[in-house]
This record gives structure tokens, sequence and C-alpha cells, in this order.
């Protein structure tokens, strides 16, 4: 892994024709600050990832002669959307005109070129492959929705995830469950009790940017989620059920209807994981589901701070103590606990969100880190939560080297595990999954 020098930056013509400047070797960025980027960090641009052009932004690079920092004034600065289960180090490096529109709510990793090749600073954090987009056939995706709406006519979930998630949304967890396979997605809540800054369900109308996704706007029945859960957990290899997707608000304001459902199919089947993708607000509901039989609890977050924490959620009703709670209750039924840690370089490796997460660790008893890339604006995301100052930070390299060493039984990842790896050898052989 990595490069004997560092690569070139990239700009953009602004028509999609993207090309690289040899004067200027690539600038990364961390918080506020454009730094300069360890050759070793940088793999090749992995299959499934892509380029933007970043309008209203110039890219900052590191001049080849002098070893000055300076904007690439050739075009317009350039970024990588880095694919599910890798890990980005570092943001792409660039100065905005006053009048640069909000982007969308995608991750903009850092990208350059060399011999050829496009690179970005990361690394592959899941040796799960369930997302990788060589993974998907869209013939047999189309073919495997076909037979979802043949087989449940009268679902609304089914239709939902068959005709707007899988087709429309191309959304991995729904094509896998299209494909019968894997993960399987349960969108429950057409609400939410938080108003996280870059929610992907639901932008309010007075932002310029749009959720990639429709918030759902029914609420199943328990009828319908177990209807075609029990026949995924029964004949899908490493099966998973996920409550908490990006197409709902909280799972956990349907936590009587999951209740129902979690009984019911467990008195059809053993089989597999019972999770939930949640805001992890409601520890009470948390307890009720832990008792009727969930197995894996996944909490979403931007921070294990409060004050990082709240003024980008900013909780109806809720607090950050009781995100902590939830995966303390989890853990004291024998569940399997994960963070969905949205990584934001500057942010997430600074030493005051080190500490607060080794305590975090500590108090939850969490099994597992899903490195998530954070898809937002990068200032954008720092004004609204009003930060000016990251402090000092260790790298996010260097912050994951850390956390394991510290804490070797830890897992690290990007997916939820199937029951065979919470259960079983963690290390499992993808090559025939
Ligand atoms: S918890 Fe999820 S659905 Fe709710 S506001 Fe945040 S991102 Fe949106």
């Amino acid at each position: 892994m990595g490069l004997e020098q560092s690569p070139y930056i990239l700009y953009s013509d602004g028509k999609g024709n993207i090309f690289e400047d040899i004067s200027l070797y690539v600038a990364g960025r961390s918080g506020w600050d454009a730094v300069d980027i360890p050759a070793e960090d940088w793999i090749e641009l992995p299959f499934g990832g892509s380029l933007y052009e970043l309008p209203g932004r110039k890219g900052i690079g590191i001049d080849v002669e002098t070893g000055e920092m300076r904007l690439c004034e050739k075009g317009l600065a350039v970024a990588a959307f880095v694919p599910p289960a890798y890990s980005g180090f570092y943001m792409a490096a660039f100065e905005s005109d006053a009048d640069a529109p909000i982007l969308p709510l995608f991750c903009y990793s850092a990208a350059a070129w060399l011999d050829g090749k496009f690179y970005v600073p990361a690394v592959r954090i899941e040796q799960d492959i369930r997302q990788d987009c060589e993974g998907y056939d869209s013939e047999k995706v189309a073919a495997g929705v076909n037979d979802l709406l043949k087989h449940y006519p009268h679902n609304r979930l089914v239709s939902h995830l068959a005709n707007n998630c899988a087709l429309t949304y191309q959304c991995p967890a729904a094509r896998n469950f299209a494909l019968g396979r894997w993960e399987c997605p349960i969108p429950v809540s057409p609400a939410c009790n938080a108003n996280c800054v870059g929610c992907i369900s639901l932008q309010p109308d007075e932002e310029t940017i749009v959720s990639p996704q429709d918030r759902l706007a029914f609420k199943p029945t328990a009828e319908e989620i177990v209807e075609f859960t029990v026949p995924h957990l029964e004949s899908a290899p490493y099966p998973i059920v996920s409550f908490g997707q990006g197409c709902e608000g909280e799972p956990l304001l349907m936590w009587e209807t999951m209740r129902d459902a979690i009984i019911e199919i467990r008195k059809h089947t053993k089989k597999g994981s019972i999770n939930i993708n949640t805001n992890g607000s409601k520890p009470d509901a948390v307890k009720a589901l832990c008792e009727a039989g969930l197995d894996s609890i996944r909490v979403s977050t931007n921070s294990v701070r409060k004050e990082i924490y709240t003024p980008y959620y900013r909780p109806n009703n809720y607090v950050f103590e009781d995100i902590v709670e939830s995966l303390k209750i989890v853990n004291s039924f024998g569940g399997w606990t994960s963070i969905n840690f949205f990584v934001f370089p500057g942010m997430t490796d600074s030493i005051a969100e080190y500490e607060a997460l080794r305590k975090f660790i500590k108090e939850t008893g969490l099994k597992m880190i899903q490195w998530r890339s954070f898809n937002i604006d990068p200032d954008w995301y720092l004004g609204k939560i009003g930060v000016t100052d990251t402090g000092e930070c260790l790298g996010v390299k260097q912050l994951q080297q850390l956390i394991r060493e510290e804490f070797p039984d830890l897992k690290y990842g990007y997916f939820n595990p199937p029951i065979e790896r919470i259960n079983g050898k963690f290390e499992m052989d993808f090559a025939h999954h």
C-alpha cells in the first residue's frame, strides 16, 4: 500500500473533464486546515468510487518546486467519493468562492493522480463484500424485484423496497434483498425525533440541498414486516434483517410494531440476526426490543462528545446520554453493539474526540466501530455546528491504530455483521461468501 512520492492535484474544466496539474502535489483537508498527506496513505481509487468537480471551489496543492501551498488556478477543485467498505483519511482541500453553492450530501475525499491512475487516502476497513459494486447484476436485480412483487402483491413495504429503494435509489441493501442474500432492510418510520443537519431522508425547505431519498410515507404493520423477513432469514446466506434505513425517520418511534414483528419472526425462525440501525434515542424502547429478541444495534453518531453531537442531531425530547444508555442496555442483554461513526478528518481524530471515544467504549461495552464516510459539505457542517477551531489532531489512521491497540477485542468494519460473525469467527473468508 502507499506511493513512493506524493501524487498530483486534479482539476476540472467545469464540463466534467478532469485533468492533472503536475506543478502541484495534492494537499488534503483536516478540519479547517489544508495539510500534506503521507505518501504511504494513498491507495488506488477503488472500483465503485467516483470523482466530483466542486462548483465555486479551487483546489489547494503543494508547489512541486517550492513546497509552498497555493491554489490550482487551472480549474475547479476535484474530490472523490470513496465507496462503502473503505474509510477515508483526508477530505479534499479547497478554497470556496463567497457564492459557492452548498455541496450535496456526498463524501468529499482528497483525490489525486500519478502514473495514469487515480488515488485516494483511505483503507479498506471492511472485508465483507456485500456492497461491492462488482457484485450487482442489474438484470438479476430487476428479475428479483419482479419475483418479490409477484410473491407479495399486497405488501406495501415490499413494493416500497422493490420499486423505490432497489430500482430508483439503487440502495445496496434493497438490491441484496431482491437478490435473496445477506442484509435485508426494513424501513418502518415516517417520523423522526431528531433534526440532523445532514439528514438523508428529509431536508428543511429553507435549505438549498435536497435529501437523496424521500422519507417513508406510511406506517408498515407487523404482519407486513413478518411476511417477507421470515423467508429471507430462512433462505438467504448470512441473513440479517435490519430496521432503520436511509429512507425513513427514526425506527424507535415505531417500537411497538417492531417488538410485535420480532416476537412473530422468532416464532417462525431462529435463523440470522435481527438488527436495528437507530439514533438510539429511546432506551426504554430498546429494552423492550431486546426482551422481544433483538440481536444487534447500530447507533449512528457524528461524535461521542455531547457538545458536538447536540448541534448536529438537534434532538427533540432526548439527550446524548440516552444513546449511551441504549448501547449499555443491548450490551446487558448480550447483544451486539456498534456505532455508525461518521468520520470527519479534523474532528473525529481530534485529541478531545479520542479521549471521549476511549471513555465511550469503556462505558458502553461497545463491540464494533463502523467507520463511515461522512456525506456532507465540510464548510457547511463545521459552520452549522459552530466549530471554528478543531483543536490538535492525531490523523484518522493513527486514531484507528491507537484505539485498536487499547481495545484489541473491538471490531472494525462498515456493515452490521451476520450472526455467523457475531457468534463465530469474526474474521471470515469472503471470497466464497
Ligand atoms: S436520525 Fe436519521 S432520519 Fe432522523 S434526522 Fe437524523 S438522519 Fe434524519
